[in-house]
């Protein structure tokens, strides 16, 4: 196969009943080693033969298991490992086939004939001098899409491309740049609805996170000894979502109690202490040894935003302060210990289309919101592209200073 989004892909899905159905079925047929096996050859640059040239049935089943796995935690280092790693797998098998039709993106084949005579010449020239038959392979304008698909996902100039009646032309190796920006886009997307189902999944997928998250702290070892890892730390306030900020600056009566106890609670205390939950009902106590960061960092960010509201929700229900440790898991209490943490359940950020349905005026939402349906995974993402991002800086900055 050579994309696990493609048509080949999605014909496979449906005839096995669904993404749901497929991630049922996984469990019984793909051993959580088969699986890693997709991943763990990183190390070594070297793919496997029986990797590379598995069945499709067997390949999309094991790039769905570490999708699934991913669920638990959509934005880390075991995301990294099964993008490059499979990425790698696909990029080759796509250099090796000839006919793109499968792909994700909505390629068309070129026709010999429908670049004019003078702009092919003019082409033809652009790559300087006589070109042997083989860069000429290269550099010919075999395929076309549509110069809106094309736009989202190039990254690269456009005075390098031929465009004509709304299509962009292009090379295979266009193609190629073209269709990784789309397969990070895919993982994503797939990763971020799978998030949401993360509690119906089968056991098997939390043991092969575990496993995988070994593996990818193995792999990015020198990384994350330079770099530290990307678990519970000071919160980042510039990478908050809308309706975190919203709720921060203080908001109306009506809407006081479900922003600061349900939504802020919720947000704050799990992107400070336990950004990725290990498991289902997850505890305060499961992420922290004392409940100094909750006292000292959390509840007064919470009761601060309780104050700006009008009026202030703790002048107007001094006893909200209750409830909000309800929230955080902790029993009806103004007094918590460690040890009553599990008395209620600590609730979870509430989906975007809940915060939608009890509050709309709270969602406003921005450009990064398109790709999350969660306030915490807005978050989780923003903190993952900024990692990135600083890593690739730091990394440059060391070979420079080599
Ligand atoms: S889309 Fe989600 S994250 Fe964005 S503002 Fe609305 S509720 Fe918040």
């Amino acid at each position: 196969m050579l994309d696990p989004f493609g048509s080949r892909a999605r014909e496979l899905v449906k005839e096995l009943g669904g993404i749901e159905a497929v991630l049922e079925r996984i469990p019984s047929y793909v051993a959580p080693d088969l699986a890693l096996k997709r991943v763990s050859w990183l190390r070594s640059g070297e793919i496997p033969d029986d990797v590379s040239e598995m069945d499709d049935l067997m390949d999309l089943m094991t790039f769905y298991a570490l999708l699934g796995a991913l669920a638990f935690s959509p934005y880390g280092l075991e995301g990294e490992l099964v993008k490059d790693a499979n990425m790698r797998i696909y990029s080759e098998r796509i250099k090796r086939d000839q006919n793109l039709a499968e792909l994700s993106i909505p390629l068309k084949t070129t026709d010999k004939n429908e670049i004019p005579s003078k702009d092919a010449f003019i082409l033809e020239r652009r790559g300087e001098g006589n070109l042997g038959p083989e860069k000429k392979e290269e550099l010919r304008l075999k395929y076309k899409l549509h110069l809106s698909d094309f736009l989202e996902f190039w990254e690269g100039s456009l005075k390098e491309i031929y465009v004509r009646d709304g299509y962009a032309y292009v090379t295979k190796g266009n193609v190629l740049k073209l269709w990784e920006k789309a397969f990070e886009h895919n993982i994503e997307r797939a990763v971020s609805v799978l998030y949401e189902i993360k509690d119906e999944l089968p056991g098997y997928y939390t043991e092969l996170h575990e496993k995988l998250n070994a593996l990818a702290r193995e792999v990015f070892k020198e990384r994350l000894e330079r770099y530290g890892s990307a678990e519970a730390a000071p919160l980042r306030f510039e990478f908050f979502p809308p309706c975190i900020k919203k709720a921060m600056g203080g908001v109306p009566a009506g809407l006081r109690n479900y922003a600061i106890t349900v939504l802020l609670t919720s947000f704050l205390s799990y992107a400070r202490i336990c950004p990725n939950p290990p498991k289902r009902d997850v505890r305060v106590r499961d992420c922290v040894q004392d409940l100094n960061v909750l006292e000292r960092e959390v509840i007064p960010l919470i009761v601060e935003a309780g104050n700006r509201c009008t009026p202030p929700l703790f002048e107007d229900q001094p006893h909200e302060i209750k409830n909000i440790w309800y929230h955080l898991g902790f029993g009806l209490t103004d007094k918590p210990s460690l040890e009553d943490s599990g008395n209620s359940p600590w609730y979870f950020p509430p989906n975007c289309d809940k915060v939608r349905a009890n509050a709309p005026a709270l969602c406003n939402p921005d450009r990064d919101c398109r790709h999350i349906k969660n306030p915490l995974t807005y978050y989780l993402r923003k903190l993952y592209f900024e990692g990135r991002t600083g890593k690739a800086a730091g990394e440059n900055g060391g070979e420079e200073n080599g």
